[in-house]
């Protein structure tokens, strides 16, 4: 269960790490009654990351400014998500950016210190184009994480006197942090320092989801987008990934290695819905209305091995829902002729190869086909 930025910062507080003054609001007109310092920063509450780069960020000098850039970030929505709640914060000089990490790491079945000098920006991209500017010490789970190792670890960042001493008291509270919440990540990125001191100036902490029932204090946070609500309610298991090929197919085991396919092809999966094991007409042409609504999709891949599933039904389906973008389709097994003549009719050929459907689709959704 991911944790807001503002949810992660009060346990951030009770665990002694510093973070700015702040205060949360759901109304510009909030502001006003506010005694924080000026200027402040407008925070966007979304669970998903990057919100600086998509505009959900911003510093005010004045209330009236404030007010302002309160309802233009209220009114956004971030990849997705709309934003309901903003954090205002006292805004800080910050110098440099440093980045610091608790992640379980499964090939050592612990938690990893993840650091970095070349924080602020995205983690993954310094990863793949500076490896050698990322520091890493494993957890023992019976040692913890001694001070030593946290030290050995800012010395690698180049830090030393008072912000060496800060990095040492802020990696061993994350670390304590998620020993006591149960956190498979806690993030600082980034770990600024503001005169002198580091301070986390922004927070993530994901809770194992296996072990939120021990943390009744923990905020619940609902993390489906509209549509994984939506297809919750119609009783479809639907979830969302960040490409452009749409995916429906039955049963957990084909749809998993056709997502696996389609990235072994070079594609990307937008999104995938599995209408389960004895789908109907009618699962299906929801299944079809839901994944090609979700904004970047540019083809969609139907991968259906007929069992209790029949071929026809979803043949028909698929002609009384004519999706509205590139379709390919792969369809084998139980009343599979009919389910054919069905499609012919409609215009669509089907694939009886997954590889051949899989290639397709990547294909038209580079728009080379
Ligand atoms: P993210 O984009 O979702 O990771 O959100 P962050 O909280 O990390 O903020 C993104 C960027 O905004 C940071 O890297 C900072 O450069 C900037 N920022 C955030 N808070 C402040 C602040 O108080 N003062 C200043 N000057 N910049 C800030
Ligand atoms: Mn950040």
């Amino acid at each position: 269960m991911k944790l807001h930025e503002f949810q992660a910062k009060e346990l951030f507080r009770t665990h002694g790490i510093p973070v700015q003054n702040g205060v949360i609001i759901e109304r510009p007109d909030q502001i006003e009654g506010l005694t924080l310092r000026y200027p402040v920063v407008l925070k966007a509450q979304v669970l998903v990351g990057g919100r600086g780069k998509a505009g959900g960020i911003k510093l005010a000098q004045t209330p009236a400014e404030a007010r302002d850039r309160a309802s233009a970030i209220l009114g956004m929505s971030i990849k997705g998500e709309p934003v309901r709640r903003l954090l205002v914060a006292e805004a800080v000089n910050i110098g440099a950016e440093y980045y610091l990490a608790f992640i379980v790491d499964r090939s050592t079945r612990g938690l990893t210190a993840i650091a970095s000098a070349a924080g602020g920006v995205d983690i993954e991209e310094v990863a793949r184009t500076a490896p050698e500017k990322i520091a890493r010490e494993s957890v023992d789970p019976f040692l913890g994480f001694p001070g030593f190792q946290a030290r050995g670890l800012g010395r690698k960042l180049g830090l030393e006197g008072q912000l060496l001493k800060d990095f040492v008291a802020i990696a061993t509270a994350l670390y304590r942090l998620c020993q006591a919440e149960d956190a498979e990540l806690a993030e600082i990125n980034p770990l600024g320092v503001v005169a002198g001191r580091l301070l986390a100036v922004d927070a993530k902490v994901i809770i194992d989801d296996n072990a939120v029932f021990r943390h009744k204090d923990l905020p619940r946070n609902e993390e489906l987008t509209d549509l994984e609500r939506e297809a919750k309610g119609a009783g479809l298991s639907y979830v969302e990934l960040d490409g452009d090929i749409a995916i429906i197919g039955n049963g957990a085991g084909l749809v998993m290695s056709t997502l696996d396919m389609v990235a072994h092809f070079g594609g990307a999966p937008a999104n995938f819905l599995d209408v389960g094991g004895g789908a109907s007409e009618e699962n299906m042409r929801q299944a079809i209305t839901i994944v090609t609504r979700k904004p970047g999709v540019r083809a969609l891949l139907v991968n259906i091995f007929g069992g209790i599933t029949r071929c026809d039904d979803i043949a028909r389906a698929i002609a009384a829902t004519p999706p509205p973008l590139p379709m390919v389709v792969r369809l084998t097994g139980t009343n599979e002729d009919e389910g054919r003549t069905i499609l012919r009719a409609a215009g669509y050929d089907a694939f009886i190869e997954p590889e051949e459907a899989v290639r397709r689709a990547v294909a038209l959704a580079r728009g080379r086909a």
